[in-house]
């Protein structure tokens, strides 16, 4: 028996995407994003999926041990970096990459402690204005770093724009990046998912994506599978209940829907209390026998309730998909809650089962 809702999670959909990105960055070694839990698919299956990676990224020095302790013997980058000397030295002895974005992080990496530290990653500004050193403090920090950590040193960047196609802010990102690279020849690591599909120029030594190896699309005007990688998750319930509803019956909390005509409707047992979002309350779209059936009502914690008109045949026990189909991919629903897929997946709730299936 099925624990409804659960979030089916296809390993030979990530490999395939994997693959995807070795095609189209053949001279790159990939590091791949894995941070928040793997956007919300489960990091350790995910992982486990990807182990062909050269290297994994998370955010936080707790993800990174996490997944070193479940036995992952990859690079393991830490994208935030770390943010004490004692936490550089946690990073030491789980041999873990963090990135490095203060001056004072290559203080804690002179520390005798700190020299089991793999590789280091110097965080360039290039435009982002998030994490990252100016070019000129980066140059006099690769002079001191590079004697402490011979051929231990690279150099990272993020695009701020990447998802909007001719940007003319990512080429100026990229030429801070390549004056500095040419000047070092350090390793370089600068595309996301969206500068690996779209800015073959930024591919470098490293590439680095994360939403693209779930199947999700960084682009707003198309899909995962548009552009030929395979959706991972498929978000599934199954309908509760339904209901007759007359003209003028309101439905939920609120009254926010009305019936104009009289209708049937019915309960999915799936809610905000799962991490489906709140912003769906008459906006989103489910599922169900090959059917599109719109959201009514305000989205509650445990439950939606959706129309069934288009779909007579809708009966109690029916599986619904709320994202992960080629009727409805994550990107659409995340444009009706005017967010990102990113989002979506990865506010999905612990309580939302993961069923990991091959193929
Ligand atoms: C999350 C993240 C990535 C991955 O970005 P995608 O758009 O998911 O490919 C890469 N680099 C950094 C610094 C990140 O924070």
């Amino acid at each position: 028996m099925n624990n409804f809702p659960f979030a089916r999670i296809d390993l030979s959909a990530l490999r395939h995407n994997l693959k995807k990105v070795r095609q189209l960055a053949p001279q790159s070694q990939v590091m791949s994003v894995i941070k928040a839990d793997a956007y919300g698919h489960g990091v350790a299956q995910v992982a486990a999926a990807l182990s062909d990676s050269d290297a994994f990224a998370v955010a936080r020095l707790d993800e990174a041990i996490q997944l070193r302790k479940l036995g992952f013997e990859q690079r393991i980058v830490i994208l935030e970096g770390v943010h004490s000397l004692q936490q550089m030295q946690l990073a030491a002895e789980f041999a873990l990459c963090p990135v490095i974005h203060q001056q004072a992080h290559v203080n804690w990496l002179r520390h005798p402690s700190a020299n089991r530290i793999p590789f280091v990653w110097l965080m360039l500004e290039t435009g982002m204005h998030r994490l990252g050193l100016s070019a000129s403090v980066i140059r006099e920090l690769i002079a001191a770093l590079i004697q402490v950590f011979p051929d231990k040193v690279g150099l990272m960047s993020h695009f701020a724009n990447s998802d909007l196609r001719d940007d003319p802010r990512n080429a100026s990102q990229l030429d801070v990046i390549k004056d500095l690279a040419e000047e070092t020849e350090l390793p370089i690591c600068v595309a996301n998912s969206a500068a690996v599909l779209n800015l073959p120029d930024s591919h470098h030594d490293w590439v680095r994506p994360g939403l693209m190896l779930y199947g999700i699309s960084p682009f707003a005007d198309q899909s995962g599978l548009d552009l030929g990688l395979q959706p991972a998750m498929q978000l599934q319930s199954v309908l509760i209940a339904t209901q007759q509803l007359q003209k003028g019956d309101q439905v939920g909390y609120g009254g926010e829907w009305v019936a104009v005509h009289s209708c049937r409707m019915g309960v999915v047992s799936i809610g905000y209390g799962d991490g489906f979002s709140r912003h769906l309350t008459n906006r989103g779209q489910v599922v169900i026998r090959e059917t599109l059936l719109p959201v009514i009502g305000r989205v509650s914690m445990d439950t939606i309730c959706i129309l069934l008109d288009d779909c007579p045949e809708a009966t109690t026990g029916d599986q619904v998909t709320l994202w992960g189909t080629p009727l409805l991919p994550v990107e659409a629903q995340a444009k009706a809650a005017q967010t990102i897929p990113y989002e979506l997946t990865t506010v999905l709730a612990g309580r939302v089962t993961r069923k990991v299936v091959n193929g």
